[in-house]
């Protein structure tokens, strides 16, 4: 008789991301980005992605859904978006985007 090899079996499952635990970061980015290098739009939506993970309005239970624009060749900044849930969640979002200094969050003014 055997011993299997169970260590298949025994390997944690990373959670994931869209598993229901919480809610899922939604980025999308601005079409008219074409100037920019799709490996780079790929390289900032997924750092941005990692950045917001996990985040959500501490009101509503919502996840941030983001709009990003790339900057011009002179502007390297790239501007972020967000949809509007409440002042709260641009807090958070304000928070987790600090220390990147080329996410530039952009609150929508109320009307
Ligand atoms: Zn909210």
């Amino acid at each position: 008789m055997k011993n299997l090899d169970v260590a298949d079996d025994t390997i944690p499952c990373p959670p994931l991301p869209d598993s229901g635990d919480y809610p899922v970061v939604q980025i999308e980015v601005d079409p008219i980005a074409k100037h920019v290098a799709p490996h780079y739009v790929e390289s900032v939506v997924a750092e941005l992605r990692g950045l917001l993970a996990g985040l959500q309005c501490p009101d509503h239970r919502v996840a941030p859904v983001v709009h990003v624009e790339f900057g011009s060749d002179d502007d390297a900044a790239v501007a972020v978006v967000p949809h509007d849930c409440c002042p709260r969640l641009h807090q958070s979002m304000a928070h987790a985007l600090r220390g990147v200094p080329i996410f530039r969050l952009v609150v929508p003014q109320r009307a």
